[in-house]
């Protein structure tokens, strides 16, 4: 069974082609500049066929859909020799509101479904609609599938995911806390448990996914319960770009003495805040690293910031479950920054937790980083959200 995961974004289309008796990746690639001009960079990953990288005319995502397949099949980039191949469709759908608690097989009303969840995801679910509907114009009846990036985190209880304002927000506009990168937190946690050779159903974990964007989860016997990000994904740690926590009382306080919309506030919050905000040098953590090495200090404590803000809620965390077996660190920075999680992990002595800095060293790989004698254990586990999206969609349609 072969199977075509697409992640799609306003302008842009991500997707990889999965043949699922194996879990092998056949072809990946990204459409950009969709609506504007277009461009396709295709990458098939068997038989050594050449990786396409050109502009093709993209008016709209049905044209991205329909280059995906033209080169998924073509005789020289193609990976299949026709559409008939592809036996299902996996779409990556950030907001699931509370509709979704796990992923489902998409007809009219779950599109509506999603449509309504619009107002608490404007940017990203149009996007995710639109391209739904361009492989249903280009690819036909092809069984789809939703997955969602809030559908894991919908395990957490009131406690956790209500915030303290008068209670019909809750019920008649539905503000709560949502949470995403479930996705990659479920992966994660799951694999987590495989590792160390335990059900996770016995087993208090928390996932740190810490890319451009960053949520950690408590996940407690395999169910979320608690994770960072909230009604939206601009709180908790500081990202790349996001504040994360911020007294509310600022906003009013900044927009009331420069003037600012409440559009350019918050274009201030989520673009250009977070490390970038607080170094002046950059979101991207090896810029920081490298700053920071030649003595920039508000590189320095951008990273002390972030780092700080990992243990802090990790701890809280390891509160709120009583206690913790195991501490994941995954994307972007998770998978990649050694000396970002080393310093984290000096944050976790009372936990006992003890690094074993040869594996630290290691990338590209699942790997514990904790000493076999740590009692908390410490990994390290590149994310694969599409395969998750993969496996649900055989799962669902099979
Ligand atoms: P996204 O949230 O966009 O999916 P990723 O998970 O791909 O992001 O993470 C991207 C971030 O990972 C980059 O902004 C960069 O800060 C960080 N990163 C990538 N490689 C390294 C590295 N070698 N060391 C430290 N950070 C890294």
């Amino acid at each position: 069974m072969k199977i075509l995961v697409i992640n799609a974004g306003s302008s842009s289309l991500k997707y990889q082609l999965i043949d699922m008796e194996n879990e092998q990746l056949m072809a990946k690639g990204l459409c950009e500049r969709i609506g504007i001009d277009g461009h396709l960079k295709h990458t098939p990953l068997v038989d050594g066929k050449p990786v396409f990288n050109e502009d093709v005319p993209m008016p709209t995502h049905s044209e991205a859909i329909a280059a995906v397949i033209d080169k998924l099949t073509s005789a020289e980039y193609g990976v299949v020799s026709s559409m008939k191949e592809i036996d299902a469709v996996g779409h990556r759908v950030v907001h699931g509101g509370e509709k979704f608690a796990s992923s489902v097989l998409i007809n009219d009303e779950v599109l509506a479904a999603i449509e309504e969840c619009i107002p608490f995801a404007p940017l990203h679910n149009p996007a995710n609609i639109t391209g739904i509907n361009a492989c249903r114009a280009v690819m036909g009846d092809v069984p789809m599938v939703a997955v969602f990036d809030t559908a894991f985190h919908q395990t957490m209880p009131s406690k956790a995911y209500m915030y303290a304002i008068p209670f019909d927000y809750y019920k008649n506009d539905g503000i709560r806390r949502y949470g995403f990168h479930g996705t990659s937190h479920r992966y994660v946690s799951a694999r987590c448990a495989e590792l160390m050779g335990k059900p996770i159903e016995e087993l208090k974990i928390i996932s740190c996914h810490m890319g451009n964007g960053s949520s950690l989860a408590a996940v407690c016997k395999g169910k979320v319960l608690d994770t960072s990000m909230g009604f939206t994904p601009l709180v908790g740690l500081p990202m790349g770009t996001r504040c994360g926590d911020l007294d509310a009382g600022i906003i009013q306080f900044l927009m009331s003495k420069y003037g600012y919309s409440i559009d350019e506030m918050l274009n201030i919050l989520n673009k250009k805040s977070g490390v970038l905000g607080v170094s002046g040098v950059s979101s991207d953590f090896r810029d920081l690293d490298a700053a920071a090495a030649e003595g920039n200090e508000r590189a320095q404590l951008a990273l002390d910031m972030f780092n700080y803000w990992v243990a802090k809620v990790a701890g809280s965390y390891a509160a709120a479950m009583n206690g913790v077996d195991a501490i994941i660190f995954t994307a972007g920075v998770g998978e990649n920054g050694a000396d970002t999680r080393a310093a984290i992990c000096e944050y976790f002595g009372y936990l006992g937790v003890k690094l074993n800095a040869e594996a630290n060293a290691k990338r590209g790989q699942d790997i514990m980083i904790s000493t076999e004698d740590s009692p908390v254990k410490v990994f390290v586990i590149p994310t694969n959200e599409e395969l998750v999206i993969a496996r649900d969609t055989r799962d669902i349609v099979c």
